[in-house]
Parts: structure tokens; sequence; C-alpha cells
């Protein structure tokens, strides 16, 4: 068993601990295929060709047919995941306790999943002097132990309260302060550090596991795998009638509402400067957009085994199946019958299965970036993922196939026949 595409994904996670190290990562891919990254603050003056610009942990790459009216197509998807950040203040020390840092959550993490594992930390500083630098601790630095069983016999996960018990345990001396150390690891002194976003991570590798490699076990594929995959769509597109974007959003954790999350206007702004910078005015701007579609993607819940009573029974979603629809009567999804048909049919040219995915009525469905991209940019977007399973765990776990009919479905969505 055999998928390169799953390989590279594995290596990419590794690479990107962070919305910020997502970003890093994806734009030294696109520097090596020819993309040239802009600056928002500078004058954009192009003529065709392959670019993208960077906003904190969001960004936004395209390739221009240089005609003011060519529609886009999007691939969305979000570079955050659910995970445990650094308070502000975070030093603890009581007497004859282990040195201990504070920890809060970050969107809606499965709680118990991170006890016990090995934890570095990663993210980004702000500087003195007003500029920002990529940080990461690759040593299992931070723990969040279980209480141990004899202690609390009735405990259940439901029982972890994200204030008191996920702090991490750090050190055993209490003479180091944790940014202190940070910063001495980067050559920096502490007072250089003026503003902070730091995250702790699981520093165990992600692995192709199964008795043939068949499953991959990873943290963050959700959404990752997205990110991953119409990076790679959008490397391998050309422009031509229209004109392939890819558009990855932080913050969808919580909600997108922020200057680079999915309600700001992030797209709509770079779509308008593509636009302009191709020689069209407002009235080809709303042409443009007009003639343009979206696939927002985000991972889907495959059929758990274990659980198959908490699954809609008309809609099996399989591990290895294939890339999912994802429709919901009440637009927790943005898909509506035209997008899922110009998807069904990027399916189809790509000759890969695609799988129809609805949440149980008697359960409320969660959301993605799919519904804001619509009503921001007024942009027809159809809701799409690759199925996995643990989605939210500081580990999950997807099927390695699942990554190469992924990239293919949306490298077809990018570039229509
Ligand atoms: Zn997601």
């Amino acid at each position: 068993m055999s998928s390169t595409g799953a390989d590279r994904l594995l290596r990419f996670v590794d690479e990107s601990p962070t919305p910020f190290h997502v970003v890093a990562t994806a734009a030294e891919e696109l520097d090596g295929a020819g993309f040239t990254r802009l600056h928002e603050r500078d004058e954009w003056s192009l003529g065709p060709g392959s670019h993208y610009v960077v906003r904190g942990g969001s960004l936004v790459a395209w390739r221009s047919s240089g005609r003011p009216t060519a529609g886009f197509r999007i691939v969305g998807g979000h570079t955050d995941s659910p995970n445990l950040r650094l308070k502000q203040h975070h030093d603890i020390r009581r007497d004859d306790d282990p040195a201990v840092i504070a920890l809060e959550p970050y969107g809606g993490p499965i709680l118990s999943s991170w006890f016990d594992r090995d934890l570095g930390i990663a993210g980004r500083v702000a500087l003195r002097d007003g500029t920002d630098r990529l940080v990461r601790v690759d040593d299992a630095v931070l723990r969040v132990p279980h209480l141990a069983i004899h202690l609390d016999r009735a405990a259940t996960d439901q029982d972890v309260d994200p204030q008191r018990h996920l702090n991490a345990i750090w050190n055993l001396t209490s003479h180091h302060e944790l940014l202190p150390w940070l910063a001495d690891g980067e050559g920096l002194s502490a007072d250089h550090i003026v503003g902070f976003e730091l995250m702790a991570f699981d520093v165990q590798g992600s692995a192709r596991t199964g008795p043939s490699g068949e499953f991959i076990s990873a943290p963050r594929l959700d959404n990752q795998v997205t990110c991953f995959s119409g990076l790679e769509a959008l490397i391998r597109s050309a422009a031509d009638e229209v004109q392939p974007v890819l558009a990855l959003f932080d913050h969808e954790e919580v909600g997108s509402t922020s200057e680079r999350g999915a309600q700001s206007d992030l797209l709509t702004t770079t779509i308008e400067r593509i636009v302009h910078a191709s020689g069209g005015g407002r009235d080809e701007f709303h042409r443009a957009i007009a003639s343009s579609w979206c696939a927002s993607g985000d991972m889907a819940h495959a059929t758990h085994p274990n659980h198959r009573e908490k699954h809609e029974p008309l809609h099996p979603i399989t591990l290895g199946g294939g890339p999912v629809l994802k429709v919901n009567q009440n637009l927790r999804y943005a898909s509506e019958a035209m997008g899922s048909a110009v998807f069904a049919r990027a399916c189809e040219q790509a000759g890969v299965p695609l799988q129809r995915y609805v949440h149980r009525a008697d359960l409320p469905c969660g959301s993605t970036i799919g519904p804001f991209t619509a009503a921001r940019t007024g942009i027809g977007t159809v809701d799409v993922g690759a199925p996995q399973l643990a989605m939210h765990s500081c580990r999950e776990f997807m099927a390695a196939a699942d990554v190469d009919l992924y990239s293919r479905a949306l490298a077809a969505f990018l570039a229509p026949a």
C-alpha cells in the first residue's frame, strides 16, 4: 500500500505545529513552485502570474491569468487546530511542587486526549522592535499528567476542569521561568519579547499505521489535510479560463472573527486587488465574483464502527472512500444544489468517488468557514472534506488513501475541464 501524498502530508503536519508554522510551511512550498510573496502594504502592479499574501496565521495564494473578469476557483481551509495555549502569566510555583505552566484550551479540543503526552512549545513571539519571529521547541518540555485512577475512582472525562486540570508540569528546580528560557534558546533576552501566541503541541511524529500502513495517525489532521491537499492542488494548477486560489484562514476553531479569520476582509480584498492589478475596476470585480466558486474544505466525520448510532444511517462515510460533500439544511454547511453539482463534477473529472454527509437531525451540527466565506464574499460555496475519526483529539486518524483522492478532487475543482 503506497500513497506518496500521504507521506508528504506527514512531513507537512510535522513541520507545522501552529497556524503560523502552517503558513510558513506553505510559503516555502509556494516559493519553491515559483510563487512570489506580495505584501498588503505595497502597491500591486501585476500581470499574469503566481503570488501569495500572508496575514498572521492566514494565507491566500493564487495564479492570475491577467484577465480582469475571469472567475476564481477557490479552495478554502483553516490553519488552526484545537490545542492548549499559554496564559499571559503562566509560571506557577508552590512550595514543594514542581514548577507548573498555566495552559488553557483554544477551540474545542478533546481535553482528555492531551493528558500523558510529551508536549513541546511553539508559536510566535512579538519583539520590541516591531517584528515577530516563529519559535519552536521540539523537546518534550511539558506534560499534563492524569490523576491516578486510584485517587479518583469515579472520574470521567467530563470531569476535566479547563481552569484547574490542564496546567503542565514544567521542571523540578523552579529556577526557570518559561519565557526567559525560551528567549535564551532563541538568542534573545526575555525583555525583547513583548507579546506572544504560544501553544503546546504533541512532539510524537505523525505515522502510517495499520498492518499495511493504510492509516495515518497524526495531530492536527483537522484541518492541515485541507491545507496540504489544497496546496498540492494549487501548485499543480494553471490560470486559464478560471483563476485558481487557495485561501487558508486562522481562527476557524473559535468562530473566525478576527482580522485574519474567514469573517475578515482578507479574501475579498485580495480578489479585488487581483482584479485591479489585472486592469479591472469595480464592475469587473463584481463580474469576476459572480463567475466564481469556492470549495470550503474541512475534515468530515467518518462513521465510527463503535458508535454507529451517532451517525445518520442513510449517510455512512467510509474511511478510504474518498472526498465528502457536506450538506446541512440549516446552513451549518454552505452547500446548495449548484455548488454541490460543481464539486460532484470535479470528482467525476478526477475519477474520484464522492461521499455525501448529512448530520443526524437529533444532534447539533458543527460548522466551518463555508457559510462565513459565502456570506462575506457572495461567492457560491460548497462544503467538502476528507473523512477522519477522532476529530479534535490531540492525535487524529484517517485513511492514507483519502489524501490523494482529496488532492485530486481539489485539483479538478481548481481546473474544470
Ligand atoms: Zn476543522
